[in-house]
């Protein structure tokens, strides 16, 4: 199948799109709109992936190896957790880095491992705002042919995802950049347009804005949805919590394709510029503001181009608010109190969001997506709850590595002093 750009002049194949990130025009490649599908949805998380993202690589050369890219992304499961009954948690931090983006980036790392390549060894050059750069370099720590690049924002990521980043050694490196997560984004957004450097690096993307990430992630919410109406429940609505919106994004594409997803709502932390895109349907990127939720202190998301692409008539497709810090933390301890739950700081958001939803009286069936472990943010979470957040085994593994990041001044030739 062909996917073409938001800006309308380029076209590939899926794989192609994959190798690439950025579209050749500067656009962001979409895929294609395919009929929904019929019921019955598969039971599983791998199958359900595979009958997804089958259609979508027909007669690329991606094809025949889906299967297994499909069997190395979801090898970790994605379980609902019911609070009540009709307020479901899917706990998407069951991966080795503890937070969801471990099922994009194992993805494109799966399939980028079976693509062929002109240049030994590729660079994968990622920017992140705390989670990214640990999912890609865990995907690809270690595998022949490749070398991770990770930018951060240096002291707006939590201590342990500070740790996480610089943790792995051998082919990865990370670099703390003395600016925002925006800076890191544009500096790899600029030496991934620049020719000389693509070249001389073999650089490739590994941001959200990679349909290899974005697409498999539709799994688990058609997962998760086809699971909560098979048990008697009623059609669900997610709670999304954003920051670039390709979590959220592949949810909206998981209803495109017919699974049963009633409503989706975005939760936003104090960097609100989502909310007003959800009201007004024009987005306008905003300064980013440092918060709680680190993960998703982003002023341009991103995927807002994709958003707007193919779904203009936007209050149709979604709806948002935002969370501020002080609601944040009071979320976090009435989740505890409730349901003697651990969130994490971003989950928090998508708690908050739906108990104001709640407090209005809606009843309906909500599955907020907890995107990440509570113990990667313990240094938030452990004060409010007054107890030690017990560490899952795959993140304590790296956490007992020691760390190092170098530092980085947030300006191209940095970069490209830094990548030679
Ligand atoms: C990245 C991240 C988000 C935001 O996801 P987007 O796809 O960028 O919207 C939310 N929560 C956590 C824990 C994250 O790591």
């Amino acid at each position: 199948m062909i996917v073409r750009s938001t800006r309308g002049a380029s076209e590939a194949t899926l794989s192609e799109a994959i190798g690439l990130g950025l579209a050749p025009d500067g656009g962001l490649f979409m895929p294609p709109v395919i009929p929904p599908r019929g019921t019955p949805w598969p039971e599983t998380l791998v199958e359900t992936a595979e009958a997804l993202l089958a259609p979508l690589v027909q007669d690329d050369p991606l094809g025949p190896h889906l299967r297994a890219c499909v069997h190395e992304a979801f090898s970790f499961e994605a379980p609902t957790r019911w609070l009540d009954g009709r307020t479901g948690l899917l706990e998407l931090f069951h991966g080795p880095t503890a937070a969801f983006k471990d099922f994009g980036a194992r993805f494109l790392a799966a399939v980028m491992r079976r693509m062929p390549s002109s240049i030994p060894v590729r660079t994968v050059l990622v920017a992140t705002s705390g989670d990214t750069g640990a999912a890609v370099a865990s995907a690809f720590h270690a595998q022949p042919g490749f070398r991770v690049v990770i930018l951060y924002p240096d002291g707006r990521v939590s201590p342990r995802q500070a740790h996480q980043l610089g943790a792995f050694g051998e082919n990865v490196r990370a670099f703390r950049v003395a600016g925002t997560f925006d800076d890191c984004q544009r500096l790899v957004k600029g030496a991934l347009a620049d020719a000389s450097l693509v070249r001389a690096h073999g650089l490739v993307s590994a941001n959200s804005i990679s349909l290899g990430r974005l697409l498999p992630q539709m799994a688990y919410y058609a997962l998760a949805a086809s699971a909560c109406v098979r048990t008697g429940r009623d059609m669900p609505g997610f709670v999304v919590p954003t920051g670039n919106l390709g979590n959220a994004f592949a949810c909206l594409l998981a209803r495109e394709r017919g699974a049963p997803i009633r409503r989706v709502m975005l939760a936003t932390n104090a960097n609100r510029a989502l909310v007003a895109l959800a009201a007004t349907g024009r987005f306008e990127p905003a300064r980013t503001v440092a918060t709680l939720a680190n993960a998703m202190d982003v002023g341009a998301a991103s995927n807002a181009e994709r958003l707007l692409d193919r779904f203009p008539q936007m209050r149709h497709a979604l709806d948002a608010d935002w969370v501020d810090d002080e609601a944040i933390r009071e979320a976090i301890q009435a989740t505890d109190a409730e349901h003697g739950l651990a969130i994490c700081p971003h989950t928090a958001c998508g708690m908050e969001v739906l108990r104001r939803l709640r407090a209005q009286g809606d009843g309906d069936t909500w599955i907020v997506a907890a995107t990440a472990h509570a113990a990667k943010f313990d240094s938030v979470v452990e004060p409010l709850l007054g107890r030690a957040v017990p560490v899952p085994p795959a993140l304590a593994a790296l956490l007992a590595q020691t760390s190092h990041a170098e530092p980085l001044a947030a300006d191209g030739v940095a970069l490209a002093a830094a990548l030679r």
